[in-house]
Order: C-alpha cells, then sequence, then structure tokens
C-alpha cells in the first residue's frame, strides 16, 4: 500500500503559515513605492483582497496563464490570487502597473517574488512558534508507517524545510529512496502547480472545471502510480488523479481523500460531496482519519 501525500495542511495546519506569507507579500509591495504612498498602497491590497475573495473562481494562483487553484482553496491561495489581480489590474491601473512593474525588476516574476514572500513568511513563523507539524498527524504518520504503508510526501515546499519539520517532529524521513525502508520518503520543489503551455485540459467536478494538465506533478504520480492520495487543495492534489482515475483503468481502484478544514470553501464542499461514490472521500479529521479508513 502506497499514500502519495502532499504536506501543508495534511502535516500541518497551515493557518499562520498563511497570514505571515499574506503580511509578507502586502510588505514587500508596499515597500516598492515610497514611504509617502505606502498608505495608498495598503488600501489599494486591501481591496484587492476583497474583490479576489468575492470571485474565488475567477482568481487564483496562476500558472501558464491559467488558474492552477481558486484564490480560496487554503490559506495560501489567496496570496497567488492577490498577484493574479495586480496583473489583471495593471492594463487599466496606473497604480497597479507600477507595482507589477517594481516587482518584476531585475528579471523577477510576479510568482517568484510571491514565492520569495512564502518562504520568508513561514521562516518567520518557524523562528517564532517552530515546525508545524500537528503532533495529531506526526501520531497518524507513525501509525500508517507501523501499518506497512509506504508514505511519499510531495510537496511544492523545499525537502530541506519537509526534512527539518518531519525530524522535529520525530517522523522518520528520508529523501533517500535506499535509506526510506519504515520512514517517509519526501518529494520536495514539486511543482504541483505547473500547468503546460496552451489552451490546458480540465476536468468537470460538478459545476467546477479544474485544470489538470499539469506535466510536473504527472511524471511523479506515473513514478510513484499510489494506491492512495491524500491532499487538502483540491486543484493542486486531486484534480490530476480523480482524471486519472476516470480515464485509465490502472488508476480506477486509487483512492483519493481531500481533507477538509475550517477553511475549505463550502462551494466546493458541495460540488465534491455530490460526485459519484468512490471518486473522492472528503474526510474531516485530518491524516489520522486518512489512517484509520486505510488501516481499516
Ligand atoms: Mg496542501
Amino acid at each position: 500500500m502506497k499514500l502519495l501525500s502532499d504536506f501543508d495542511g495534511v502535516w500541518t495546519y497551515p493557518d499562520e503559515e498563511g497570514v505571515a506569507h499574506g503580511a509578507e507579500l502586502d510588505t514587500a509591495l508596499a515597500g516598492l513605492v515610497g514611504e509617502g504612498e505606502r498608505a495608498q498602497v495598503l488600501d489599494w491590497l486591501a481591496a484587492a483582497r476583497r474583490a479576489v475573495r468575492a470571485e474565488p473562481t475567477r482568481w487564483g494562483w496562476v500558472s501558464a496563464g491559467r488558474l492552477s487553484a481558486f484564490a480560496d482553496e487554503d490559506p495560501f491561495t489567496e496570496h497567488g490570487a492577490l498577484l493574479h489581480y495586480l496583473h489583471d489590474q495593471r492594463e487599466r491601473d496606473p497604480l497597479a502597473r507600477r507595482l507589477a512593474s517594481a516587482a518584476e525588476a531585475h528579471g523577477t516574476s510576479l510568482d517568484s517574488f510571491g514565492g520569495r514572500c512564502h518562504v520568508a513568511g513561514v521562516q518567520k513563523v518557524e523562528a517564532r512558534r517552530g515546525p508545524g507539524i500537528t503532533a495529531a498527524s506526526a501520531a497518524a504518520g507513525r501509525q500508517l508507517l507501523a501499518g506497512g504503508v509506504e508514505i511519499v510526501v510531495v510537496s511544492n515546499s523545499g525537502t530541506e524545510k519537509l526534512d527539518r519539520w518531519f525530524r522535529h517532529a520525530s517522523v522518520p524521513a528520508s529523501v533517500h529512496p535506499e535509506r526510506a525502508e519504515r520512514s517517509l520518503r519526501l518529494r520536495g520543489s514539486a511543482r504541483k502547480f505547473g500547468l503546460a503551455p496552451g489552451a490546458g485540459e480540465s476536468i468537470a467536478v460538478g459545476g467546477m472545471r479544474v485544470d489538470v494538465a499539469r506535466p510536473d506533478y504527472a511524471k511523479v504520480l506515473n513514478e510513484e502510480h499510489p494506491d492512495a492520495v491524500v491532499g487538502d487543495v483540491f486543484s493542486l492534489d486531486l484534480a490530476l488523479p480523480l482524471a486519472l482515475k476516470r480515464r485509465d483503468v490502472a488508476w480506477r481502484r486509487t483512492r483519493l481523500f481531500w481533507l477538509v478544514h475550517p477553511y475549505t470553501p463550502a462551494r466546493m464542499r458541495r460540488e465534491i460531496a455530490a460526485l459519484p461514490d468512490g471518486e473522492v472521500e472528503a474526510v474531516e479529521g485530518g491524516l489520522a482519519a486518512v489512517a484509520t479508513r486505510l488501516l481499516a
């Protein structure tokens, strides 16, 4: 039994990290203008966040010019959506144009500007609170390993952070496959968000459409061919596995666990609850509840 697992929102509850990432991004954008204009920029950003929250399926984390995750899927996606909005407004709003151009100085993309704010925000939280793996998920991880489940953690975070956080939580983890017996295997920098250039390819999930042209994640999925996948962001973690499950008989028995948290959007809970039985298992109670189901 092999479980392919997301990291943030499965092993952690990333509310503090999400807030810190957002604060870091707002501060960095406000820092692109002179002292006298900062209040105006902060007002603009607050209005932009309201616009993004009001239309979470219009704005989101963008890759190759298309939505890779919706604005409201976890505590981080709104910050990607803010940059999407900034980019969109640059043609019609002089302040947006100035901010976007300044953020892109020295060859930086808006995405990497946002990525740096994410890392800086998470580092500040870690310095204050320590690593964020929850006691409940660490216990569930040890229980799964003891039950003989092979676990591969596939995250956009770097392996250095993953390794440090699992070590802190006393969950055996290794980036080296040959040493991964009875320990988690870590695959960082997985770029699950990365979409292929072009028109994309989407699947219908109730009334939603989610892009599944994710070449980096497809490579990982095909290499690992897991029996189960767990994640908290449906678009990033589960849409492509669901597409495989629908179209390829070799994936039909793969179980898809979608962790539902207080931050999970109600609109997505409704859509996913209405899917045919057995396509996606919406799970409350975190990784512990997944362990119970897998080891049953
Ligand atoms: Mg996640």
